[in-house]
């Protein structure tokens, strides 16, 4: 990272704690690594994430439905899925500094060294021989690989490692309250095989006919080897899923839609298009006939955000094997039974959230000739700002505080608004600023007369003149999903 680009991160996460987005978790006990608590304005942000994604598939397309699966279920899905046998990271030990490593990561990291460096050449061979290696499931090779190229430990310095070894990702627990009789049960590493294993108790009772999707946003855990970078790699995460089910032979069709429909989605938020991109993987999961990462440009660099994968019939067909139940779909056009296929879209809530507040934080210079001036301000999307509105008093009397109440009353049954009577009311507008509130309505003597208020706008910092009788009606308009929403169509 430059100095300017590692600024900018600090900034970020800085931002995020000062204004009550996200916090360390179990922080006065010095915190729980890659584990993060939302707070009063981010786990607004969040369920506004969760909204905008809930209704751009499940509200706005009459073939998808959304469910809520338990996040234990039978171990045995996760032998059937072959998360229990391979859902593994290589990993790699210092000796010295007792650190340990994704194997695949340190040499990424040397890929991105020797990019910087001019030394493309290089970057692509190590690039190569990194997927041939993971292609392979080649241990000993990625272990040549980071001696041959000099990797050394980020905090020891030296090459003194141990042998590579898999790890898997998955948390267990024990059910049951006898030690003995207990069942060995798994935390979800997925959302997606709790639709999996419902597919035909939604096909059967929504009486859902091929093509169809089943959506569900949910709490993932993994037991991350390194976790780093802030809520971008965490234990316990949030996926947004959709998993999509087709007549076999179509999903290369469905799977180029949903790749264009996922970014379309990612870019309504408003962010520049530069910052994202299409990643094909190089090595497909053993589940997948194609696989594509959306990618975004974060101050590390570009990296996943959401996957997109054809999941061929793997998963039905598994735990057709193993539960013993038929898996099928009659298709009345074909006269055919068949187990569908399946193209999946899976966002991680945390990492959008990321990629939403990088996009919208701004520091703007607003120094004239007179006077030095700054603010620093949350440029979200006024659907998925956490606040809607603020309504400032000009000052504390004269009858103006029970004014901005009146309008307040009004307003929270639709929107969530904050109400603020302290400090000067350019200080207030910086403090909306900088939480993304679009919208600043000021009330003024005049309004005790005239009953009109101010409507600041946010980004423009220009200011209307406005009936409060509108008042509901306009911001209503102004923080509409159908503004996101539309773009979709
Ligand atoms: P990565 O290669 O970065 O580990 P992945 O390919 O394992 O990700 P998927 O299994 O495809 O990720 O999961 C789908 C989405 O879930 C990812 O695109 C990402 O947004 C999110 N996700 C996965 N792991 C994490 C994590 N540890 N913390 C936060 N989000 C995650």
């Amino acid at each position: 990272m430059s100095k300017q680009t590692d600024d900018f991160f600090k900034n970020i996460v800085s931002h995020a704690k000062e204004y009550g987005f996200v916090f360390q978790s179990s922080e006065i006990y010095d915190g729980l690594s890659a584990v993060y608590d939302y707070g009063q304005l981010g786990s607004e942000l969040k369920n506004n994430l969760k909204t905008y994604w809930w209704k751009s598939m499940v509200q706005l397309n009459e073939n998808i439905v959304g469910i809520d699966s338990a996040i234990f279920m039978h171990p045995t899905i996760w032998k059937a899925s072959g998360h229990v046998d391979g859902f593994n990271d290589p990993m790699i030990d210092n000796k010295d500094s007792k650190k340990r490593y994704r194997a695949d990561q340190l040499i990424e990291d040397k890929i991105d060294r020797y990019e910087k460096d001019g030394k493309s050449d290089k970057a692509a061979q190590l690039q190569q021989d990194l997927d041939d290696a993971l292609n392979a499931d080649d241990l000993a090779r990625l272990k040549n690989i980071i001696e041959d190229h000099n990797i050394v430990c980020p905090i020891s310095g030296t090459k003194n490692w141990t042998e590579v070894r898999q790890f898997n990702l998955m948390f267990d627990t024990q059910m049951g309250a006898m030690a003995d009789g207990a069942e060995k049960v798994y935390l979800r590493p997925e959302t997606a095989q709790g639709i999996f294993v419902n597919f035909l108790n939604v096909q059967k009772t929504g009486r859902m006919k091929i093509p169809f999707g089943i959506a569900q946003i949910g709490k993932a855990f993994r037991n991350e080897v390194i976790a780093r970078q802030f809520i971008m790699r965490m234990r316990e995460f949030e996926q947004m899923e959709l998993q999509f089910f087709v007549r076999p032979g179509t999903e290369m069709e469905w799977y180029n839609k949903w790749k264009e429909t996922r970014l379309k989605w990612h870019l309504a938020l408003g962010a520049d298009p530069a910052k994202y991109r299409y990643h094909d993987h190089a090595k497909l999961a053993h589940y997948a006939n194609a696989a594509v990462d959306i990618e975004y440009d974060f101050p590390f660099g570009f990296k996943e955000v959401e996957g997109i994968h054809s999941r061929t019939d793997f998963d039905l067909k598994q735990h057709q094997e193993f539960s013993k139940k038929k898996m099928q779909f009659f298709d009345p056009e074909i006269n055919q039974n068949y187990i569908p296929y399946v193209v999946e879209t899976s966002v991680g809530l945390d990492r959008l959230f990321l990629t939403v507040f990088a996009n919208s934080l701004v520091h703007e210079d607003l120094s004239t000739e007179e006077k030095q001036d700054s603010r620093v301000v949350l440029k979200f999307h006024p659907a998925i700002a956490p606040v809607k509105a603020a309504i400032l008093p000009l000052t504390k009397k004269d009858g103006l505080p029970e004014k901005a109440r009146e309008i307040m009353a009004k307003l929270k049954l639709d929107y969530n608004v904050q109400y603020d009577e302290k400090d000067a009311i350019g200080k207030r507008y910086r403090r909306q600023d900088a939480i993304g509130t679009p919208y600043c309505i000021t009330v003024d003597h005049q309004s005790l007369e005239d009953d009109m208020v101010t409507i600041r706008h946010r980004d423009s910092m220009e200011q209307e003149r406005v009936a409060i009788a509108d008042l509901g009606k306009i911001i209503g308009e102004r923080v509409s999903w159908t503004n996101l929403l539309t773009q979709l169509i």
